[in-house]
C-alpha cells in the first residue's frame, strides 16, 4: 500500500510504502537469497513508488541498477498504478543472510532510469551509485537528474525466507519549498533509520499520522501496488515472427522445441513444430 500526504499547502510531499506482500510475491517467483531479496525487496519498493506516482494509462519506466555488486544487474519495470515486476542476474547470490545490500549491488556502478510518458523521446536519466545502499544511490539521483533534492529510507526485513516487514519513506520538498520548511523535513527524516521495524510498530497511515499529522496535511488516495508481469504468448509470438520462418525451424530443428522464458515472472512458452508452423503461415 502506498499512502501520500501533501504537506506545506503543496511545497513537499511525503509517501510511505508497505511492499511487504509485493516483495514476499517477487520472493515466491525468483528465489530470491535472503540478501539479494533485500537489495530487490528495497528496488522493488522504488519502483511501485515511481510508477505509483504516474498519471497517465500509458506510463511505464524501466529501471536498471548496474553496480559491481553479487548480484549482478538488476532490471525493474513499473506501470501506471504501481504495477511493477523485477529480477537480478544472480538471484540466488551469497546465501550468507548478513550480507549487507551495498555488497549485493556493489559500491560502484550506476543507475539508469528511462521514463515513458508516450511522447516521441523517452526521458532517459542517469546517475553513478553513491554507496550501492540503494537509498542514497536513488536520493543522489533525484537531486542530480530530477532536480528534486529528496530523502529517501527503505528497508526490508528477511526473516526464515519470507519478508517480514518492507517498505519505504519518501520525502520530496518542491523547489518552492522554504529553507525554514526543509530544516523540518530534514529533522524528520531522521527519524526513519530502521524503517521495516518503524513500519511493523506504526504501520503506513500511522508514520504519517505520527510524524506529519501536527502540519495541515493534505492526504491523497491510497495506491495498492501489485506485482505484475506483461507478458503473454502473443508477445513471444511476435518476437518469433521477428527472427523469421527460417531461424525458428532450425532452432525447432536442433532443441526439438522453442522454449522462451520470461525473466520477470519465470512463466515458460514453449513452441513445438507445428506451432512454428501455424504461426508462420
Ligand atoms: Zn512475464
Amino acid at each position: 500500500m502506498i499512502k501520500r500526504a501533501i504537506l506545506f499547502g503543496g511545497k513537499a510531499i511525503v509517501s510511505v510504502l508497505d511492499t511487504t506482500t509485493l516483495v514476499n510475491t517477487a520472493m515466491d517467483i525468483h528465489e530470491f537469497s535472503p540478501s539479494v531479496a533485500r537489495a530487490m525487496g528495497k528496488a522493488l519498493t522504488m519502483t511501485a513508488f515511481m510508477s505509483g506516482n504516474f498519471k497517465g494509462l500509458n506510463n511505464k519506466l524501466t529501471i536498471i541498477i548496474e553496480g559491481n555488486g553479487l548480484s549482478g544487474k538488476m532490471v525493474l519495470c513499473g506501470d501506471y498504478g504501481a504495477k511493477v515486476r523485477g529480477y537480478a542476474e544472480n538471484p540466488q547470490a551469497s546465501m550468507d543472510k548478513d550480507v549487507p545490500v551495498s555488497q549485493v549491488v556493489g559500491k560502484e556502478g550506476y543507475l539508469n532510469i528511462i521514463k515513458d510518458f508516450g511522447l516521441k523521446e523517452p526521458y532517459n536519466g542517469m546517475s553513478h551509485l553513491v554507496n550501492g545502499n540503494i537509498d542514497e544511490d536513488f536520493a543522489y539521483y533525484f537531486t542530480v537528474s530530477e532536480q528534486l533534492p529528496s530523502a529517501v529510507a527503505l528497508g526490508v526485513d528477511i526473516e526464515d525466507g519470507k519478508c517480514k516487514k518492507a517498505g519505504g519513506v519518501i520525502i520530496q520538498p518542491m523547489p518552492n519549498c522554504s529553507e525554514e520548511e526543509i530544516v523540518i523535513l530534514q529533522d524528520i527524516a531522521r527519524n526513519f533509520t530502521d524503517v521495516s521495524k518503524t513500519l511493523e510498530e506504526k504501520g503506513a497511515q500511522g508514520i504519517i499520522d505520527y510524524y506529519f499529522g501536527h502540519f495541515e496535511i493534505k492526504q491523497l488516495p491510497d495506491i495498492y501496488e501489485e506485482y505484475k508481469c506483461n507478458c503473454s504468448r502473443e508477445r513471444i509470438e511476435n518476437m518469433l515472427l521477428t527472427l523469421g520462418k527460417k531461424e525458428a525451424l532450425d532452432i525447432v530443428e536442433k532443441e526439438g522445441k522453442i522454449e522462451v522464458g520470461c525473466e520477470f515472472c519465470n512463466t515458460k512458452y514453449v513452441f513445438t513444430k507445428e506451432d512454428i508452423e501455424r504461426l508462420f503461415r
